[in-house]
């Protein structure tokens, strides 16, 4: 017998059940069901203000939910916190982008590393002696590794604050990935972007898939999440409306309308 594989709680890393988040009045996501499987490309869409960065909110323990369950790897992580989930594995990054303008490149992605593995960059910063060349020089051996996979080696030691807008993105996508996760959180790395940078952006993207890293991606630009994507969910007022692969989630007209109607 044949059977499509089940996107069942043992292939997914990510499940959430009956998820809600309400802001005074506001139903920001309302009873969100959905499977994440472990090593793909699922991405998020809908229409602005339909909740996506609320999920990604969730799921990274920045936010707390109002209502229903979010298990990584099977282990409930609802009321963890951000600072328990992102050790478990979970990395985002932030829409309009994060970095630090005063810092470089290099520290900024060192930022992303566990405490450890900081430490010489906060004694750095505090002027502090340096205690431990070694794991300095680990620590930026590393982060100019991940600058590497973003294409960023030329700007190491560059302050953030100098770098055009697509390096920003490329900058907080290494931070991202200095923690190691499993479950990487991308909410529009190619917002205000060209063509051409995009497409920068959606090669490195896809290289992290294809190490191992499962993937999720909001985005407006439908065509970049169409592309990308095995599977795609799709919120509206907070509600999914539609989920499958991405040429099932297109045709779909509940999609069309809710696009249409945007
Ligand atoms: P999207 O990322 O899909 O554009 P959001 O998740 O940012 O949507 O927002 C969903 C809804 O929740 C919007 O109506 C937004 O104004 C509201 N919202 C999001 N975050 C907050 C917050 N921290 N406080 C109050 N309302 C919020
Ligand atoms: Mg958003």
């Amino acid at each position: 017998m044949t059977v499509d594989s089940p996107v069942g709680s043992n292939a997914a890393i990510l499940s959430v059940r009956d998820l809600s988040k309400h802001f005074s009045g506001i139903h920001a996501l309302e009873n969100v069901t959905a499977d994440i499987s472990r090593g793909r490309m699922h991405g998020l869409i809908g229409p602005n203000g339909s909740g996506k960065s609320t999920f990604f909110n969730l799921v990274s323990g920045v936010l707390p939910p109002s209502a229903g369950s979010i298990r990584l790897n099977g282990e409930d992580i609802s009321a963890a916190g951000a600072i328990k989930i992102a050790k478990q594995g979970v990395a985002r990054t932030f829409q309009g982008g994060l970095i630090v303008p005063t810092l470089s490149c290099i520290e900024n992605t060192m930022l992303g590393f566990g405490s450890h593995l900081r430490w010489p960059l906060i004694s750095a910063m505090f002027r502090l002696p340096i205690r431990a060349e070694r794991q300095e020089r680990e620590a930026r051996e590393r982060a100019r590794a991940l600058l590497e996979i973003v294409g960023l080696e030329d700007q190491s030691e560059r302050w953030a604050g100098e770098l055009v807008w697509v390096q920003r993105q490329q900058l907080q996508i290494a931070r991202a990935m200095a923690s190691e996760p499993s479950l990487l959180l991308l909410d529009e790395p190619t917002a205000g972007m060209g063509a051409a940078e995009t497409e920068e952006i959606e090669a490195i993207i896809r290289r992290i898939n294809e190490s191992g890293v499962t993937i999720m991606l909001v985005s407006h630009d439908v065509d970049l999440v169409a592309r990308l994507s095995d599977d795609i969910t799709v919120l509206m007022y907070g509600e999914k409306i539609s989920e499958g692969k991405p040429g099932e989630v297109l045709a779909d007209p509940r999609v069309q309308e809710a696009y249409l109607g945007a």
